[in-house]
């Protein structure tokens, strides 16, 4: 299975410079490879990687600049341009420009790529044209490195190697239960097994120097130094609140995808859902506050990053992960399937006006989304689990609290 290894690098002076011109030189070929490509399909033709390959071997004879960053790294990009052309569509795929895009570059070849532990927490990895490379060893490699890539963010440069470390997914998962999953914007993630995790990404005294950050930034100078300091420092703040997110998430999935054998969620379009809050409104102009602040609690609570993370662990332990519609999931109640939306009282409370079932409203839902996900494989749309799919006892009515997993304050 091929898997990635992230590691945060120690790079000398002259590597960030030469980090950043690869950079440079690597974003230079793929918005010239992308207009030309738009160039050839405005007048009804197509441009291929083998053409533009060999007529980047061309422009780095003419360009020095070209020519000293890795011809590697160059060809990988207008391969990932090519790809991204041929899913996406020609006129689809966005440019690089210097302020949006991160630099990031890979070398493709891990043949070429020599890893070497120097110590309990260094170690160093040779990379065409940057040499030697230190890197804080935070965890093991474990397999055959088969690329590297370099990436910047904010002013902390990072290496990820794709290692080959040799394991399977193995076909059947070791638990035939399954959970419902309730994606939330107060409680993160519901489960159907009574339980909810939450996690604070940034404490209140981050928010408030956010804030502060930002104000500051408003008074300073265009393209001052004292502006670019105030950047740098938004950045950090705003990449421990991220790594927070990663953590909370990577940490639920592995505890969902290790223990049940069929996790279901809710087929959520996340990029659909949070599209910019004009023009999504029915009427122009109006909600447009309430919609973008819609979409940041969409986007904090880290719903996406929560699919990915939990795909990640499915492939090493084998669990399947179902995808059913969202329609009705909140207002259904689980017990009698009555659909009322006065059943839901609160944001937090459900209480099923045919039936009087009382649960929490996050639970129930996840509760529904579970079924959704049994009648699913049940119809044989999913290759069907081994054994019989263990049903959830039900729980008594007016069940208790849940559990609250996993709510961790920051200490600050
Ligand atoms: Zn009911």
């Amino acid at each position: 299975m091929l898997v990635g290894r992230k590691y945060r690098v120690a790079f000398t002076a002259e590597q960030v410079d030469l980090s950043h011109l690869i950079g440079d030189a690597c974003r230079a070929v793929w918005n010239t490879g992308l207009e030309q490509r738009r160039e050839y399909r405005r007048g009804g033709a197509f441009m291929n990687y083998v053409q533009q390959s060999a007529e980047l071997t061309q422009a780095k004879m003419e360009f020095r600049w070209l020519a000293q960053a890795p011809s590697h790294c160059l060809q990988q990009t207008l391969m990932d341009l090519d790809r991204a052309c041929r899913d996406h569509g020609t006129f689809r795929v966005q440019w690089r420009s210097q302020r949006r895009w991160v630099p990031s570059f890979r070398f493709p070849d891990g043949r070429g790529i020599r890893v070497e532990r120097l110590s309990r927490r260094w170690g160093r990895a040779k990379l065409p044209k940057l040499g030697w490379v230190r890197f804080r060893f935070s965890r093991p490699l474990d397999g055959d490195v088969r690329s590297a890539t370099i990436s910047r963010d904010g002013d902390v440069w990072f290496v990820s190697f794709l290692v080959d470390d040799e394991t399977c997914t193995p076909e059947k998962h070791a638990s035939t239960s399954a959970v419902g999953v309730d994606r939330g914007v107060v409680v993160a993630i519901a489960c159907s097994d009574n339980t909810l995790r939450d996690r604070q990404f940034a404490t209140p005294g981050e928010d408030e120097r956010y804030r502060r950050l930002q104000k500051r930034l408003m008074r300073q100078r265009r393209n001052s130094a004292n502006r670019s300091k105030t950047r740098v420092a938004m950045r950090r703040l705003k990449r421990r609140e991220r790594n927070r997110r990663k953590d909370f998430a990577a940490y639920s999935a592995d505890q969902l995808a290790t223990r049940y054998g069929m996790v279901v969620i809710e087929n959520l379009c996340v990029r659909n859902m949070t599209r910019s809050a004009r023009g999504s409104v029915a009427e122009p102009g109006t909600g447009v506050a309430q919609k973008s602040g819609l979409n940041r609690a969409i986007l904090d609570k880290g719903w996406h990053i929560f699919e990915l993370a939990l795909r990640n662990v499915a492939r090493r332990t084998g669990c399947h992960i179902v995808k059913v519609p969202p329609a009705y999931t909140s207002q259904r109640c689980s017990q009698c399937g009555a659909v009322d939306p006065k059943s839901r009282e609160s944001q937090a409370e459900f209480r099923c006006t045919a039936c009087g079932y009382h649960e929490h409203a996050d639970i129930n839902a996840a509760k529904n989304i579970l079924a959704g996900g049994q009648s699913v494989t049940a119809c044989g749309d999913l290759q069907p689990m081994g054994g019989s799919m263990k049903q959830e006892p039900a729980p008594p009515r007016g069940a208790s609290a849940p559990t609250r997993l996993w709510r961790v304050e920051i200490p600050s």
